[in-house]
């Protein structure tokens, strides 16, 4: 095999051994990515990527199990889709790739416990907060996924309408970055409890010194960024989606013109809910976290105390110190 193959052999088996396990169930990366690309509770049984990856022809229909291209007979893996073999190199890092995936699974996760809760206990999602570390978005290789969510977010929530149901709490909270920088540093013009919305002009002239002629984040983001100065004076960079559906960055790209959440609020009914319940579950642990995004990086890291503990004793083993 080539690197490349390696790769996305890897990828495949990486994302169908991990996911999570309820009520004895094991719910994989692999299914994730499919219920994704299907409707809620019942997830595709092929995806549509743009190209085979070995002979490049277009347009290819890769089944869940054992595909092959029909044209040039190599194997096929649904990942395929999230395309991070162009972003790998033979010799290199590969951090770009990895940190792809990463960022892709962690949002297969979500969609993968929203979908399970919807399937075993839909009226539980209207009182579930989901909380993702970082934006909510798909960048780079992976950003055409963004349609496949928003799909897959409208079809959730005209169901649970349908069914007399609330829609769920989706998002996504930032601890670093341009925006969480830029937040902070106006901090004191906003007052405690107190919410601010980001048109496109602002974005690109104010935060991001680019032309504010083009679009920001329409390509990558399934929900708008706020930001939230708590009631205890700390500033959140939150993205919340759009409600029942919809692209959230579509607004005017001149200034004074409001954007979509300004003219029709109604568009992001579970903003005010999403927000009391960050008020609640903020932490003085670490900077513009909340609790539970704290709490997975501490059971996810190694614990200063036992971590530095257990290599004090390995590298002593190591070296033959008493
Ligand atoms: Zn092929």
């Amino acid at each position: 095999m080539t690197g490349i193959e390696t790769w996305r052999l890897e990828l495949d088996q990486m994302f169908r051994s991990n996911g999570f396990n309820e009520s004895g169930q094991t719910y994989s990366l692999h299914d994730a990515l499919l219920t994704m690309h299907g409707t809620p509770g019942s997830p595709a049984q092929s995806i549509e990527i743009g190209k085979c990856p070995a002979c490049g022809v277009p347009n290819v229909t890769v089944a869940a199990e054992d595909a092959k291209c029909s044209d040039c007979s190599s194997a096929l893996y649904i990942t395929d889709v999230l395309r991070t073999h162009d972003e790998f190199a033979e010799s290199g890092s590969n951090i770009v790739p990895f940190t792809r995936v990463m960022n892709a699974a962690e949002r297969f996760l979500s969609i993968g416990y929203i979908d399970w809760l919807y399937t075993h206990a839909p009226a539980a999602l209207a009182t579930t907060l989901f909380i993702q570390d970082g934006p909510l978005a798909f960048y780079g290789t992976t950003a055409p996924l963004l349609r496949r969510w928003l799909n897959y977010w409208c079809a959730l929530n005209t169901e649970l309408t349908r069914r007399g149901h609330l829609p769920p709490l989706v998002v996504g909270v930032e601890k670093s970055g341009t925006f969480v920088e830029h937040a902070n540093a106006i901090a004191d013009h906003i007052p405690n409890g107190h919410l601010m919305g980001l048109d496109n002009h602002y974005i690109q002239t104010r935060i991001r010194a680019k032309n504010p002629e083009k679009w920001y984040g329409q390509d990558e983001f399934y929900g708008r960024r706020f930001f939230y100065k708590t009631f205890t004076g700390r500033m959140l960079v939150v993205t919340v989606p759009r409600v029942p559906e919809g692209t959230p960055y579509n607004d005017s790209k001149k200034p004074g013109k409001p954007p979509d959440w300004h003219a029709n609020p109604k568009q992001y009914p579970t903003l005010r809910a999403t927000l009391e319940a960050l008020d609640r579950v903020q932490t003085r642990m670490y900077p513009n976290a909340v609790i539970p995004v704290a709490l997975a990086h501490e059971a996810v890291a190694l614990p200063l105390g036992t971590g530095s503990h257990v290599l004090t004793l390995m590298a002593k083993k190591a070296l033959g110190l008493p």
